[in-house]
């Protein structure tokens, strides 16, 4: 399929002082979009000007939410050059949300062709400054003007780009956990490996709970007993324990992170045991109590890792090691980053240059 690409008559101030960047915030001049009929399959691909959609207020995912999306970024590396980091990994996620929303796939090649075309055509939104990136969003939704729960048949693909400032300005900032006991993000048999919207407004209470509470993020727990270690806010959660990294297994209920993979296997590299497996509650708060857990962090695109320092079940508060920034999470922070921006050898074969 040929990509028409439409000039842009208004471009957009750019903001000057990278330091000002707010995540998610502001957009870049162009979007990807391309929709999809029954019948006649994905069409009508194009790079046009950033703009508001039309939508019937009967469209389908106004109302049962058949949407899905991705997040990752592109990266402005030392050589002025720009990079992707694992694209056709997200790609593949996007896929595998759609085929359990019953949406049609995307071509990943073809997808992969029309993100990195997106990103020429905006390079100068990619910024400079020290831990920067473009914050990378491609959506699909659900378009057809029908009420009824069924599948749609008509979709809006589409891909928008959002310049984005260092995480840790002020340096590393080791967040307070509340383990949420009543609240659930997903079960098993439901969405919680799918990237679709309706995880994220259903977490949305137990989020508003805890910060009311003064903490910074929810740990989630399983459904079914509401005793194992889930995720955290909306990352992949991480412990150092015995000396090993514990994480939760991939069965179904948590997203497959591309983080958690990547940072689990640098540190396999750095000869660190791994154990994928159930973590409970009380194995977590006696071990930051005893000190056999001696760090925590949470993984995903926007942080890379987010360390925890302090975690509250019900009445009961621990600290986990002196409340700071451990020292391998700083060390997998670094080594991540480090291919990401092109400082460290990309041995992996993760990066994809535009
Ligand atoms: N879990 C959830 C629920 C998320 O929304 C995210 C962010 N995409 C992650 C984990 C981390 O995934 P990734 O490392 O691919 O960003």
């Amino acid at each position: 399929m040929e990509i028409e690409i439409q000039p842009v008559t208004q471009p957009k101030a750019h903001i000057e002082d990278e330091t000002k960047l707010v995540f998610g915030r502001q957009f870049t001049d162009r979007m990807f979009v391309m929709e999809y009929d029954s019948g006649k399959g994905w069409h009508s691909a194009r790079i046009q000007p950033y703009a508001p959609f039309t939508l019937d207020p009967a469209a389908l995912v106004l109302h049962y939410a058949q949407e899905i999306f991705e997040g990752l970024k592109a990266f402005r590396r030392q050589d002025g050059s720009i990079a992707l980091f694992r694209p056709k990994d997200n790609i593949r996620r996007f896929n595998q949300s759609a085929s359990r929303l019953c949406m049609p796939p995307v071509d990943e090649e073809f997808f992969l062709k029309a993100l990195k075309e997106l990103i020429r055509l905006e390079s100068d939104w990619v910024p400079h400054s020290e831990g920067t990136s473009l914050y990378i969003r491609p959506t699909m939704i659900a378009t057809e003007a029908v009420l009824g729960v069924k599948p749609s048949n008509k979709y809006l693909c589409y891909i928008i780009l959002s310049p984005v400032g260092a995480y840790y300005k002020g340096g590393f900032k080791p967040v307070k956990i509340w383990i949420a006991d009543e609240f659930i993000r997903s079960a098993p048999g439901g969405t919680g490996e799918v990237k679709c919207g309706g995880n994220y407004a259903a977490s949305l209470l137990a989020a508003k709970e805890a910060a009311a509470r003064g903490f910074d993020q929810v740990l989630w727990l399983d459904a079914v007993e509401r005793k194992y270690v889930e995720e955290v806010g909306s990352m992949n959660i991480c412990f150092l324990y015995d000396g090993k990294i514990v994480t939760s297994p991939l069965h179904g209920t948590i997203l497959n992170g591309v983080t958690r993979r990547s940072i689990l296997q640098l540190a396999t590299e750095m000869g660190y045991d791994i154990e994928e497996r159930a973590m409970s509650v009380n194995e977590l708060l006696e071990g930051a109590e005893s000190g056999r857990l001696t760090e925590a962090f949470g993984t995903g695109t926007a942080a890379v890792v987010s360390p925890v320092g302090q975690l509250t079940y019900k009445d009961r508060t621990v600290t986990i090691g002196n409340g700071q920034m451990g020292e391998l999470t700083l060390k997998l922070y670094k080594a991540l980053t480090g291919i990401q921006y092109g400082q460290q050898p990309d041995t992996h074969d993760w990066v994809v240059e535009i």
